[in-house]
């Protein structure tokens, strides 16, 4: 069924908010401290304190929170916990969903976001696209990059939000491309952390001291922001989750289900997988260098 939205300008819309984790959190700050009415829904529900403390209201269920809001907005860990909410017996789509605009922005294989767009478009509902490039503090900075995947039409009406929470909005397709975009820039992530990890490993082996090593990488032309932001924690050897290593392993497991075959890319995702297996998944996705550093 093809959607076509009211015309009102969409900032003026109520937003509904499931998954107040680590970004989600953060996320509705932003849309709070912008003037939109934000309603949120969190599992545990202990979780929505900061948003409700910051001017945020709290829907009784999901299908209340699709029934009460305009643009309903999804935060959430993976591909199952997405689907659940969404399309589980007591999710939003068991909600008065026509007319209204579901956005997910949590990172899910491209076949997960289809299911999820048809699974709206049945309800006569549109669905869009939009994961995020960026961890905690572009979350809190409202300066995260918005991969969206959908219609034009869509995007066009939650461009006024995705500006606020993020500083660039990247239309790269239909649903599915979003989400493909996000795996891609994921894997040059976790390229990025386990060459910096080895990196600064294999010079410590030989003598050169942490903070000279990373340094030198900061300093030259391989130094990146990812190498920055994560160099106190190599050398405070802490590794407080702004993005939970279990959820790149669970990335990179989705990036290998959807075609990436490089050479690298196996070897890589192993690495992950075993650090989460040794004790790690719940730690920065840093903590690659602690898995490594035996
Ligand atoms: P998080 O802190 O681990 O929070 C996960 C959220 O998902 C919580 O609200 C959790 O609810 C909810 N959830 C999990 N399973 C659920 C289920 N079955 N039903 C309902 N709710 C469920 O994760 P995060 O760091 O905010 O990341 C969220 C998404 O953004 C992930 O897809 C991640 O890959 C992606 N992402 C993260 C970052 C980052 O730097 N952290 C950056 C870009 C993208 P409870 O509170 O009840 O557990």
């Amino acid at each position: 069924m093809f959607v076509k939205f009211n015309s009102k300008t969409m900032s003026n819309y109520k937003i509904g908010w499931a998954g107040l984790g680590n970004m989600g959190t953060p996320m509705v700050n932003n849309l709070l401290k912008a003037g939109y009415p934000v309603q949120v829904y969190n599992r545990t529900r202990e979780k929505e304190k900061e948003a409700i403390d910051a001017g945020a209201t709290s829907a009784a269920d999901l299908a209340q929170l699709a029934t009460d809001n305009e643009v309903i907005m999804v935060m959430v860990s993976d591909d199952a916990a997405a689907k659940e909410i969404f399309t589980g017996e007591n999710g939003l789509l068991a909600g008065n969903a026509t007319g209204k605009l579901f956005i997910n922005v949590s990172t899910v294989a491209s076949e997960t976001s289809k299911f999820l767009d048809e699974s709206c478009r049945e309800k006569g509902a549109g669905f869009m696209e939009a994961p995020v490039s960026g961890s905690v503090k572009p979350a809190q900075d409202g300066t995260l990059i918005m991969l969206v995947g959908g219609t034009e039409d869509a995007h066009q009406k939650a461009k006024p939000i995705l500006d606020v929470l993020g500083k660039l909005t990247v239309h790269t397709g239909p649903v599915g491309a979003g989400a493909a975009a996000k795996l891609a820039i994921n894997y040059f992530l976790g390229l990025n952390l386990q060459g910096l990890a080895e990196t600064v490993l294999f010079a410590k082996a030989n003598g050169v001291r942490t903070e000279d090593m990373l340094t030198i990488i900061n300093e030259g032309a391989v130094g990146s922001g990812i190498t920055k932001l994560k160099s106190a924690s190599i050398l405070k050897n802490e590794y407080p989750a702004a993005f939970a290593l279990k959820h790149l392993a669970k990335d990179l497991r989705l990036a290998k289900e959807q075609g990436l075959n490089t050479p690298l890319s196996s070897p890589l995702y192993d690495s992950f997988k075993q650090a989460q297996a040794g004790g790690l998944g719940d730690d920065d996705v840093m903590a690659i260098y602690k898995y490594l550093d035996k």
